[in-house]
């Protein structure tokens, strides 16, 4: 997940009320009895410590991209111990298992993704400061590992009996080198993926806020290679750079749409051997955004449309004895953009058990597992797991106890799962 998603769901304001009656009353009305309820709240505030410990373990457990497999292999035995069924871990290194339900149609998936976006050689030992615990990679995703075994222990002690089966996952692969690999997988190849009806990722945050617009996304490395030689003696032939240079300036003059929030990012550049070189290759990475398939089209053709305009300038510019200027466009990564309606029984849903909890709902757009689903017109969204973060991406990453605030959340996710796997 984005940095900024975090910090969307992050800093949605708490709620103070959660004491006052109503916020408990409602609660009654989505189908589970006062004995469950007060079971599920007993069980995530007595729980609390193991949610802390598990979210430390897993953090200390590395899972940088396409390297996920140790963290994913002790997640794996969490599961199978927190009672889940046909607990397994499938080709793409997902793992996942059943909390069945009374038919085995429809399913809910409920996922948070293992990987982070650091590095094998990434310190990631937890260090305490009151009531935050910092370490890359804690809050995203790790913690919502960790909530999801509470939860479904929660609901086990509760003995909350669903309609559909629930399928919780820990995916591989969010981050951006991983291009949402695990739920591709699990969404085109995997074994539930004609059963899937609702969708549920979990990322750090508490309060309130979720994604229900998914922000797609494209991105390209494109080469330009050409003849090289030396700055003095070779100088007047045709230069990858230049060619580059003039194709960064004509894409920095896209017109972005006002509607559709769009955005473009040369990101790297590289290339080039020494000072006094002509380069024979440099490179750039480009990203391009949207929360419309259309206009991130748009941007996508027009970047595209604008590299061999360049080439052909320097081309035609300098001399060619030496040789032509070429380009290689490699394309990195693709999130189709997607959303789920105010009206799906998904959103309106938790509209009802958010408020009912008194939570400050606040909407937002990003790009997270639920861009699959979304692209594919399955109701999902990405919810706060209960416990709030900030710092994502950065080795400063810490999440914030607040324990009363946390459980609360907790639970009003809970009561979310449950009315999903009931169905409509
Ligand atoms: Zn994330």
């Amino acid at each position: 997940m984005i940095a900024k998603v975090i910090k969307r769901i992050g800093y949605i304001g708490f709620c103070t009320c959660f004491i006052q009656t109503t916020a408990y009353a409602k609660p009654l009305e989505f189908g589970l009895n006062k004995t469950q309820i007060s079971s599920l709240n007993q069980t995530i505030n007595d729980n609390f410590e193991n949610i802390i410990n598990t979210t430390i373990d897993l953090t200390q457990t590395a899972a940088p991209p396409f390297n996920e497999t140790n963290r994913a292999k002790k997640f794996m035995e969490l599961l199978r111990q927190s009672g889940l069924n046909d607990v397994e871990m499938d080709e793409e290194g997902n793992v996942m298992g059943i909390r069945a339900g009374k038919n085995k149609g429809p399913l809910l998936v409920v996922a948070a993704h293992l990987d982070t976006v650091f590095g094998i050689d990434t310190d990631v030992k937890v260090k305490r400061d009151g009531n935050r615990l910092y370490a890359p990679g804690i809050g995203d995703d790790t913690v919502s590992l960790a909530i999801m075994l509470e939860i479904i222990k929660a609901m086990n002690n509760a003995k909350i009996q669903t309609n559909y089966d629930i399928l919780f996952v820990g995916d591989v692969g969010e981050e951006g080198p991983g291009n949402l690999r695990g739920v591709r997988y699990l969404f085109q190849k995997g074994k539930y993926k004609d059963r899937i009806k609702y969708f549920l990722s979990l990322e750090p945050g508490s309060g309130g806020g979720y994604v229900d617009r998914a922000i797609g996304s494209k991105r390209y490395k494109v080469e330009f290679d050409g003849p090289g030689g030396h700055s003095f003696s070779d100088f007047g032939i045709v230069n990858p750079a230049y060619a580059m240079a003039d194709a960064i300036t004509r894409f920095s003059n896209y017109p972005v749409p006002t509607k559709d929030q769009t955005t473009f990012n040369v990101g790297i550049i590289e290339g080039g051997t020494s000072v006094n070189s002509i380069p024979h290759s440099v490179a750039m990475t480009v990203d391009m955004r949207s929360a419309s398939n259309s206009e991130l089209n748009k941007v996508s053709e027009y970047f595209l449309a604008q590299l061999p305009i360049a080439v052909e300038a320097e081309n035609s510019k300098r001399a060619l004895n030496r040789g032509k200027i070429s380009y290689k466009v490699t394309k990195i990564g693709e999130r189709a953009s997607g959303f789920t309606t105010k009206d799906s029984f998904i959103q309106k849903s938790i509209t009802e058990i958010y408020k009912a909890y008194g939570l400050s709902i606040e909407t937002s757009a990003s790009s997270t597992d639920s861009n699959m689903p979304m692209s594919m017109g399955i109701e999902a969204l990405t919810i706060g797991s209960g416990i709030n973060g900030d710092g994502a991406h950065s080795l400063n990453e810490y999440i914030e106890i607040d324990k009363p605030n946390n459980v609360k959340s907790i639970v009003a996710n809970i009561m979310l799962i449950n009315v999903l796997a009931n169905g409509k």
